[in-house]
């Protein structure tokens, strides 16, 4: 990324008005606007010999390797050079999965089935929209390290310049590894789509259900049996909950590799009667409980309101917080008392 060479030595003067990747970040999560163009499907490929397969082997092994060399997954001043993510969790979801319509219920009306979304990449692209059986989900969780935790965790107030970085310049990252991705499957024939980087992906306040996005990444990650949910509403995985989450649609059959949890809170200490709570002490807004467990308008707010302490502070335009996701005992792994064999390892 250009702005990463600018930033090596200094920070951004002006930040409100400068940090164009900020802006645009937020204005795409929050409008589904300022998105680079969709990759064009490649109708005209013919297939060689030396085409990879595309299995799930490579899309977890691409995974990895992105995470690993790729220049973007990088922080910038004063942390220049750190890795934003560790080492990924990724599973699959095939597409007429039962559980991705009961999402229009558990969820809302306004949440995307991968049909629909394939359905408008299809459209624009002229060919015939796929069948559900014949599309899988891509599900990926990239753990935040741990300098970037212990930094968080050692916050009460607001979040560390780590993790804010993390938010923004991980959130970047993600969409362009995966639009990378889609990409490259597209010019190879194969059709797919990040449903977050298109128009469709709007975050806004639905009847009767509040703040939510038509895609939820993490919902996506249960369904691929990556984790479950606690208390805080963040996925909680065999390597913790402080992470970000991504997940795009694809035209091909994938197994999947991991077993999904029955109970939705499988791996939280306080939802499995072991008493816990500790999201909620590290709450400055007061949005967790037991009874009501969490608050998304109390949180929503506590969290915009961190834009303006994340510019002055930190000259990034993002919001950000995480405190209840970090100095607690399912911060990095599944709670011990709660932990099992690891038998759902990728394949
Ligand atoms: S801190 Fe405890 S109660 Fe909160 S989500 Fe984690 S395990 Fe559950
Ligand atoms: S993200 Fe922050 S405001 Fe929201 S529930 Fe967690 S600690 Fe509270």
């Amino acid at each position: 990324m250009v702005s990463h060479r600018r930033m090596k030595d200094r920070y951004r003067r002006l930040s409100y008005l400068t940090d164009i990747g900020g802006m645009m970040n937020a204005i795409g999560e929050m409008k589904g606007k300022g998105f680079p163009k969709q990759p064009r499907l490649n109708t005209e490929y013919r297939a060689r010999f030396d085409d990879p397969v595309f299995n799930e082997a490579w899309f977890i092994q691409t995974i990895r390797d992105k995470l690993a060399n790729h220049q973007d997954n990088r922080m910038e001043y004063p942390y220049y050079g750190e890795r934003i993510f560790d080492e990924p969790l990724v599973g699959f979801v095939r597409g007429d999965d039962p559980i991705l319509l009961d999402y229009k219920t558990i969820i809302g009306a306004h949440h995307f089935t991968p049909q629909e979304i394939m359905k408008w990449q299809a459209d624009r692209n002229g060919v015939p929209a796929p069948a559900a059986g014949d599309l899988s989900v891509v599900s990926f969780v990239m753990p935040i390290t741990q300098k970037t935790k212990e930094d968080n965790a050692a916050r009460n107030d607001w979040a560390s310049e780590r993790w804010a970085q993390t938010r923004l310049l991980g959130e970047i990252f993600s969409q362009t590894m995966v639009r990378e991705i889609v990409t490259y499957l597209m010019s190879k024939g194969v059709l797919a789509v990040a449903p977050d980087v298109t128009p469709m992906f709007n975050k806004k306040r639905y009847p009767h259900v509040g703040w939510a996005s038509p895609w939820s990444h993490r919902h996506m990650a249960y369904a691929a049996g990556l984790g479950s949910f606690g208390m805080h509403d963040f996925l909680i995985t065999e390597k913790g909950c402080a992470h970000r989450v991504g997940s795009f649609a694809v035209n091909l059959k994938l197994e999947p590799n991991r077993q999904r949890t029955g109970d939705i809170h499988a791996n939280c200490l306080q939802y499995q009667h072991v008493p816990c709570m500790k999201c909620k002490e590290r709450c400055p807004a007061g949005a967790i409980s037991e009874q009501n467990g969490h608050d998304k308008e109390a949180c929503m707010q506590r969290v915009s309101s961190s834009l303006r302490y994340c510019n002055r502070n930190y000259h990034i335009f993002i919001y950000g917080c995480g405190l209840c996701a970090t100095g607690t005992p399912c911060q990095s792994a599944i709670p011990e008392a709660l932990r099992q064999t690891p038998s759902d390892r990728d394949k």
